[in-house]
């Protein structure tokens, strides 16, 4: 035993709760006896590269002027740039931005794209900010975090709280910044400013192409089949359609304000032209509402997407999981506590770090598609997503049952092996 033990546990951090970096680290743990002799570099996956913390102050647009807390991680730049998204969330923290850059590096790994893990964020209410005070804060935040970021070095993309004009903001300030145009710098920017096809949509259709694959492994018919979505902003829209044309009913659907229930299933199209004017489900007149939030994950149902945030499915409700399958398309929204439960149940949990990465690999696209002036169509985008996902999954599923492991394990020893064999053959 070395006598330079347990330094895994930032001093940055609260020594007594690590929060989701906590839940990032027992992960690895659970992994590195299944490493072999690569498990000696295992530290490297414990500590971020390189952690920036920026004060983003911006006038509201009554005069008062108020300091925004941001921040951009790089996890792990080994096998290529920093890749992530930035999220706008009050609930936004330093564990909770340096777990998703952790993610985004197992997942780059697992699916083989050639990116590390990064990750962004800004602790702020972005439904409480008018159009121009949500300008100044993304442009300020670009500004600070230009420092690190760079079409080779870290490359941003959206998340929860963010979306395609973020992305077109940030991308202009960066670019007037450099005095030429640089498309590549973020992805998941529309198409009129050098988006992809297919990118707006590429993490729901993930969800979706890893539920089919999953239900027809275990004989579950997707036409009747019963759904529960957690989240209903890019990832969790986008997955309802797709089952709901597949056939399937979208009995539940909770988002931060309000949860519906409808057993014969929503009418996901309506609610989706709904939500793009309310910014919310709330009020949406079908179906019934439901006001202990927490019932939500006891309705009784064939597939559970989480598609909102971490920690949600926990020790405290996972026994009351009553679905077959669940899609994690959010990041970390599962404990391991609670990974455990349902093991024992039986569900068959799909890990966000292949379920979710279908933006990731079409963000992979835009970027290539930037660096290279190109333009491929939608279909052309959604054959190779398509290719990356299933024949990722494929070798994740084999390996799970060959070493009798989750899907989560299997998932992570892919995703570490590729990033420890890079750190081994570079080097210290
Ligand atoms: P979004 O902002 O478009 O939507 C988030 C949804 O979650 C909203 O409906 C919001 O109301 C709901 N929500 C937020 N807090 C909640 C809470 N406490 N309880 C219930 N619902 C809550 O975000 P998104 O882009 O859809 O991202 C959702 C998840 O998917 C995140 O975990 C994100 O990291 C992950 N993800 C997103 C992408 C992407 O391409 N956007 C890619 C990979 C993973």
């Amino acid at each position: 035993m070395s006598k330079f033990t347990d330094n895994s546990r930032p001093s940055y951090l609260s020594q007594n709760d690590l929060g989701p970096w906590g839940v990032y680290l027992q992960q690895i743990d659970r992994v590195t006896p299944y490493l072999g002799s690569l498990s000696r570099w295992i530290e490297i996956l414990k500590h971020p590269k390189k952690i920036l913390i920026v004060d983003v102050p911006i006038e509201h647009d009554n005069g008062e002027v108020f300091h925004y807390e941001g921040y951009r991680v790089q996890h792990n730049i080994l096998r290529g740039p920093g890749k992530g998204g930035v999220r706008f969330h009050p609930d936004v923290t330093l564990s909770e931005i340096i777990a998703l850059s952790g993610w985004m590096t197992i997942k780059n790994a697992a699916v083989n794209i050639p990116y590390g893990g990064a990750k962004g964020g800004i602790r702020v209410n972005p439904k409480n900010l008018s159009n121009n005070e949500l300008m100044r804060l993304t442009r300020r935040y670009t500004n600070e975090i230009s420092s690190i970021i760079g079409l080779n070095k870290d490359i941003p993309a959206p998340d929860v709280g963010t979306d395609m004009q973020i992305m077109s903001w940030m991308m202009d300030t960066y670019s007037t910044k450099k005095n030429y145009t640089i498309p590549g710098i973020v992805t998941g920017k529309p198409i009129s400013i050098g988006g992809s096809f297919g990118r707006q949509k590429a993490t729901g259709r993930g969800v979706f192409i890893i539920g089919s694959k999953i239900a027809s492994k275990i004989n579950l018919n997707i036409i009747n089949s019963k759904i529960s979505i957690q989240g209903f902003g890019n990832v969790g829209s986008v997955a309802a359609n797709l089952f709901f044309k597949a056939g399937a009913k979208i009995v539940a659907i909770q988002d931060d304000k309000t949860t519906i229930y409808n057993p014969n299933g929503f009418n996901i199209p309506k609610l989706q032209k709904y939500v793009t004017f309310t910014r919310s489900i709330k009020d949406f007149n079908e179906g019934e509402k439901i006001n202990d939030s927490k019932e939500f994950w006891s309705i009784p149902c064939d597939i559970l997407i989480p598609a909102a945030i971490e920690d949600q499915i926990t020790i405290n409700n996972a026994n009351n999981v009553t679905a077959k399958i669940i899609l994690e398309g959010a990041n970390g929204p599962t404990t391991t506590e609670a990974d455990d439960i349902l093991r024992d149940k039986g569900i068959i949990l799909a890990p966000d770090v292949i379920t979710n990465a279908g933006g990731v690999i079409v963000s992979y696209f835009e970027w290539v598609q930037n660096l290279s002036n190109l333009l491929w169509t939608e279909q052309e985008i959604n054959l190779r997503l398509n290719n990356i996902i299933c024949n990722a999954f494929d070798a994740i599923w084999e390996l799970a049952n060959t070493k009798k492991v989750s899907l989560r394990t299997a998932a992570f020893i892919i995703g570490c092996t590729r990033v420890l064999q890079a750190h081994k053959t570079r080097g210290l």
